[in-house]
């Protein structure tokens, strides 16, 4: 590696030395509590797998260019050189983690492997290194929303034809459209809600459907709530995606911005959006008050097979929305079956931190270290596995083709209006 490019990327990794960042990466004692945490591990026993033995590498570094004894006697401090092939070890190292923060849970002293896997990826980022696919999506994400002016019309073009499906959802199930009132309403100024949808009918439909049973005051955003900039792990991407739906949400007054089922855009939208006139909340949390609220009706003779819910590490256990997915599932009258006795602990999917995104690359890895996910659902005999995040959608769906498990993934906001009625 040129030296000139070895100094950006200390410069990269200097510009993530928080004190937080800094406890984390001097802290570990090694106790190894957190080692059988972690699904990869879990469900594949190899060091490598393990969240210190990831977090190693990233220590060793620091160790070499932060630290005293790093620098002047490198052998005794374990302090490793930024080379080629600790860029090799780097990229193991962070695309084996989802970000999952299980073993954040377990760490007596709190250490956010993520946070510190966050520091591999923009050292990767600065060298190239990086998964080229993800940085692929983070750049069409940022220039679709650059160009989002001269994409509105075709936009809300698109949007007419999914009206249709919206209205057999909502005005045959829960009551009639009133006078100028619009199926999925889009660019409204002083609507209370801004619902940042994915692409796709999929994340449309149900949701106006179940906004307009309620009688939400509600538009849709003209941006996609994924932000492929955090999967990547490049924070200008994560803040220019971020801000585009932050400036939308100011622009039109809205007092609340309801992210749809995707747990990164949640989480970034919650914990990075800082202090702003307007609630963040997730569809699941705003569906749980308005049945609370009696603002929609659920059929609940609708669910007859047994249903289990996995909770999206970035919604539940990094989200805290872990009493509402619940409460809709005994709304829904759900024979419901718990993964795991206390929620926060529950098992990643074992497709988060852009593994999903990566595709045929990841799928391997993706299913035999989810292992103890396809385990824990089939333990529950369940016939249904309800979740709110896409992310954890696709992957469930893998899990379950790859190990034959005999359950139907869906998407927990599509069996909500799929229940609605008058
Ligand atoms: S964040 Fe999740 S995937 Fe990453 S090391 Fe910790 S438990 Fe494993
Ligand atoms: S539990 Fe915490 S202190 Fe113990 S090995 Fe894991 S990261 Fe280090």
């Amino acid at each position: 590696m040129e030296e000139k490019l070895r100094e950006e990327l200390i410069k990269l990794f200097e510009s993530k030395l928080s004190k937080p960042m800094q406890m984390y990466l001097e802290t570990c004692s090694r106790c190894g509590i957190c080692t059988p945490a972690c699904h990869a591990y879990a469900s594949m026993p190899q060091a490598k797998y393990t969240p210190a033995y990831r977090a190693e590498v990233v220590r060793r570094i620091f160790k070499k260019y932060f630290k005293l004894q790093g620098k002047i006697a490198p052998a005794l401090g374990a302090a490793k050189v930024l080379d080629e092939n600790t860029l090799d070890e780097l990229y193991e190292a962070a695309y084996s983690c989802t970000g999952c923060r299980r073993c954040m849970v377990y760490c007596p002293f709190g250490i956010d492997t993520q946070q510190i896997m966050s520091i591999a990826k923009l050292l990767l980022i600065g060298a190239n290194a990086e998964p080229e696919l993800l940085t692929m999506l983070a750049d069409v994400s940022v220039s679709k929303g650059e160009g989002i002016e001269d994409m509105k019309e075709s936009f809300m073009q698109g949007l007419k034809r999914l009206e249709d499906q919206v209205l057999e959802k909502w005005k045959m199930e829960a009551g009639e459209m009133e006078a100028g009132e619009t199926p999925i309403p889009i660019d409204v100024e002083g609507a209370d809600l801004l619902y940042v949808a994915l692409a796709g009918a999929h994340s449309i439909i149900p949701a106006a459907a179940v906004f307009n049973a309620a009688g939400e005051k509600w538009t849709l955003s003209f941006f996609e709530a994924v932000n492929f900039g955090a999967f990547v792990g490049d924070p200008t991407k994560t803040k220019l995606i971020l801000d585009r739906i932050v400036n939308e949400a100011n622009r039109l007054k809205v007092k609340e911005v309801c992210i749809c089922e995707c747990g990164t855009a949640f989480r970034v939208m919650k914990q990075m959006s800082g202090s702003q006139p307007f609630e963040v909340s997730s569809i699941t949390d705003v569906h749980a008050k308005y049945i609370r609220e009696g603002k929609i009706k659920l059929d609940k003779s609708k669910l007859n097979l047994p249903v289990t819910y996995h909770d999206p590490c970035q919604i539940a256990r990094n989200g805290g929305v872990i009493d509402a997915p619940r409460y809709v599932l005994q709304q829904l009258g759900a024979d419901y079956r718990e993964l795991s006795a206390d929620p926060k602990y529950n098992w990643c999917c074992g497709g988060g931190g852009g593994l999903v995104a990566m595709g045929d690359e990841t799928h391997d890895f993706r299913m035999k270290s989810a292992k103890v996910k396809a385990d824990q659902v089939q333990q529950t005999e369940a016939k249904i596995l309800a979740t709110a995040c896409e992310n954890c959608h696709a992957q469930l769906s893998d899990i379950s083709k790859h190990y034959n498990m005999d359950v139907e993934v869906k998407y927990l906001s599509s069996m909500v209006a799929d229940a609605l009625i008058q």
